[in-house]
């Protein structure tokens, strides 16, 4: 195969400009380290810390279900709005799977002390905006408590914790998003398990959905608003809710759409948030001095 003139030059160009223009990786693992600095620059210093866990998810899913997923959506959205995505996390509260096989449950202290330290590692190299990509409900409160933790002392970055990944508010469930019916979604449920049919349908063994039940037993009668730690265990000792045998690769992938959406959005507001890190900066000299204070 003979090269055109034109390609010829083409090529000359490329080389002059310094190599192949590639795009720059969005994870940080995948990235040299004078790319890292190049990538914080076009980030803005806003990075991604996709927070999995490693957790039964019924019969049919992975361990890694909520790790696979969130760094999936999180991946596609970063490669839309570019933002630089930290390494696989997923060092999360699991207490009520610790009887199931595969599970990774860390102590309480190490969940926070590594959060602190991951955030404040992550800043260290440039990332000022942090968004903590929540994939597994049970992180939910834990990192609604970090994120509140995070006024405990004086920081030049800010946390922000994304717990709620779906469709941006006020978005039109598509029906190919939605449930084929009622009570199949849940942990391990039809949503979750299509979800990764999209992110990795190699995983997924969805004939083997039956094989354990996913019904909610209401073993514990006691009245609302009343929360104790065996309640997860008392309404699904197999830790799958739901039912997965009728997820579709279109289901997982009209939802995952939805996901990545949802985050490029919120990528977007984050980096045009000026106000936060402003007034975080104002509350922490006020801290200093709290007699001064206007009453
Ligand atoms: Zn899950």
């Amino acid at each position: 195969m003979t090269m055109s003139k034109l390609q010829i030059f083409s090529l000359i160009v490329v080389f002059a400009k310094g190599g192949l223009a590639q795009p720059l990786p969005v994870q940080w693992e995948e990235l040299t380290a004078p790319d890292f600095v190049q990538a914080i620059r076009q980030s803005g210093g806003v990075c991604l810390l996709p927070f999995g866990i490693i957790e039964k998810h019924g019969p049919a899913g992975p361990l890694g279900t909520d790790l696979i997923n969130v760094r999936h959506s999180s991946v596609e959205a970063a490669k839309k709005e570019y933002a630089v995505i930290f390494p696989e996390y997923y060092f999360g509260q699991i207490y009520e799977a610790r009887h199931q096989p595969g599970t990774i449950a860390y102590s309480t202290r190490l969940q926070l002390e590594l959060l602190q330290e991951t955030t404040g590692e992550m800043a260290r190299n440039g990332c000022s905006k942090i968004i903590v990509v929540n994939g597994h409900g049970g992180n939910t409160m834990l990192l609604q408590y970090f994120a509140q933790t995070q006024l405990d002392s004086p920081k030049d970055y800010i946390v922000y914790a994304y717990v709620s990944l779906g469709a941006p508010p006020n978005a039109a469930v598509p029906a190919a998003a939605a449930a084929s019916g009622p009570n199949v979604d849940g942990h391990a449920g039809e949503g979750e398990i299509a979800n990764v049919m999209a992110s990795r349908p190699d995983l997924v063994r969805l004939a083997r959905s039956d094989s354990q039940s996913g019904a909610d037993l209401r073993r514990l009668d006691l009245p609302a608003g009343l929360v104790t730690g065996i309640g997860w265990y008392s309404r699904f000792p197999n830790h799958y809710a739901g039912n997965s045998s009728r997820a579709t690769v279109a289901r997982g992938q009209a939802a995952t759409q939805m996901r990545v959406d949802s985050i490029v959005n919120v990528i977007r507001a984050v980096k045009a948030d000026q106000t936060g890190p402003r007034l975080q900066k104002e509350f922490f000299d006020a801290a200093r001095q709290p007699l001064n204070t206007k009453q």
